[in-house]
């Protein structure tokens, strides 16, 4: 790749050896747990990540388990995440981007990596030197690949196709697949090995859209075999339609956020446990008198002498600023409401109804606490419900300011 490629042309190299890749690829610095002074971060259970593994695994009967790890991993640190679960013994990992799943090799990981955003740039010599997976879509990125196999002289790489069933976001229409297939004759470098889509409603109240697509995605299927293809494996299910109905298994199911222990529905959530947990501390106490109000705009007012408690996190980490006056912290095991309108780096709560609460108290934003008062949890689905948001979004938005700290239990 040249060093004309480069995304962050500015962008200084890591060190004069470090090679054109790695200036290309410039991640995104993010908070190490050595650098942390402040008492914010991101607890990753792996030990619950384990455990949801175990019961994905029992969901997916005699399919595979190729676990979705874009975004990061779902915001839990991708690396990590990934080395757990192929030590856990999952079958394979989907990620979004090209970069994401260099990223995966390049921590070592050695299991099956589907890249699913198929959007490659010209960068096909790293999809072959990375032995990734790429799904296509389009005839030209078949093109793209047969070329780089025949210019390095590799054995055929294997591809999984993407039909649009009903999602209309990426894959190739039905009617598109004859001159799909008619690329993949053209080109035999280039190898058939999965056919894949993606169900729009796998959450809906009935199971009708699923349906739908999946008679669809049989019709594809039967037109690919008549053309005289045998793909291997055949895939549609993300956590929803895994959980709610075996006729979307197949040959592999590709759950994402049921791995990081969040249901996809609250009626699926059965026996998942939450992997990620957010947690800060008391920075600074205050009494205010009835009255006396709290952060920019006065938006909360004391109607009572009042205890309010300043914790160094805000929406710059990912805490959804729409949590103002809604939503809650817990400290000592007990609700604390946040009060006032939340800021970029701290947010207020009242801890009025916290006796004993000092300094240095830890405060949960997301997950469970247990103290003194009380044990209560605070989940990704509650967030979600109080922000107008999804709980992929709350755990995708916890910022790269704060730092995940990696527990075996
Ligand atoms: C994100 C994604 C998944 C996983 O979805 P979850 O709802 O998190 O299980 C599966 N397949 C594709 C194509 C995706 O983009």
């Amino acid at each position: 790749m040249s060093q004309s490629a480069s995304a962050f042309p500015e962008a200084p190299a890591e060190s004069p050896s470090s090679s054109s890749r790695t200036q290309r690829i410039l991640r995104p610095r993010r908070a190490a747990p050595a650098d942390a002074v402040r008492p914010t971060r991101a607890e990753v259970n792996l030990a619950h990540l384990r455990h949801n593994l175990h019961l994905v695994k029992r969901a997916a009967q005699n399919a595979r388990v190729w676990g979705v790890l874009k975004a990061d991993g779902y915001g839990h640190g991708a690396p990590a995440v990934a080395r757990t679960l192929e030590r856990a013994g999952i079958d394979g990992v989907c990620v979004a981007l090209l970069e994401e799943a260099i990223e995966l090799r390049e921590a070592g990981i050695r299991a099956p990596i589907l890249v699913m955003g198929g959007y490659y740039g010209q960068a096909w010599g790293e999809l072959l030197e990375h032995k990734l997976t790429p799904v296509v879509y389009e005839p030209s990125q078949i093109e793209g690949i047969a070329r780089e196999v025949r210019h390095l002289g590799a054995s055929p790489i294997g591809v999984h196709l993407k039909v649009d069933t009903g999602m209309g976001r990426l894959g190739c229409q039905p009617r598109e697949l004859p001159e799909l297939l008619a690329a993949l004759q053209r080109f035999p470098e280039v190898t058939l090995d999965g056919l894949m889509t993606h169900l729009a409603c796998a959450d809906a109240d009935t199971l009708e859209g699923i349906d739908q697509q999946l008679s669809l995605f049989e019709e594809v299927t039967a037109m690919t075999r008549a053309a005289g293809f045998t793909p291997q494996v055949r895939h549609a299910a993300n956590s929803a339609a895994m959980l709610r109905t075996n006729t979307a298994h197949f040959d592999i199911v590709r759950p994402g956020i049921a791995l990081f222990g969040v249901a996809p529905r609250p009626d699926l959530a059965a026996g998942l446990r939450p992997v990620m947990r957010v947690r800060t501390e008391i920075v600074a106490l205050r009494d205010v008198k009835p009255g006396d109000s709290v952060g920019y705009g006065w938006t909360w007012r004391a109607t009572r002498p009042s205890r309010i408690a300043t914790i160094p996190i805000g929406y710059a980490d990912g805490l959804h600023r729409e949590l103002s006056n809604v939503g809650c912290a817990l400290v000592r095991g007990k609700r604390a409401p946040i009060v006032g309108t939340m800021s970029m780096d701290l947010t207020m709560i009242d801890v009025t109804d916290h006796p004993g609460v000092s300094l240095r108290d830890e405060a949960v934003v997301l997950g469970t606490q247990e103290g003194k008062l009380g044990k209560d949890v605070i989940t990704a689905d509650e967030i979600a419900r109080l922000s107008h948001a999804i709980s992929w979004e709350v755990l995708t938005h916890v910022s790269r300011r704060v730092p995940r700290f990696y527990r075996e239990a």
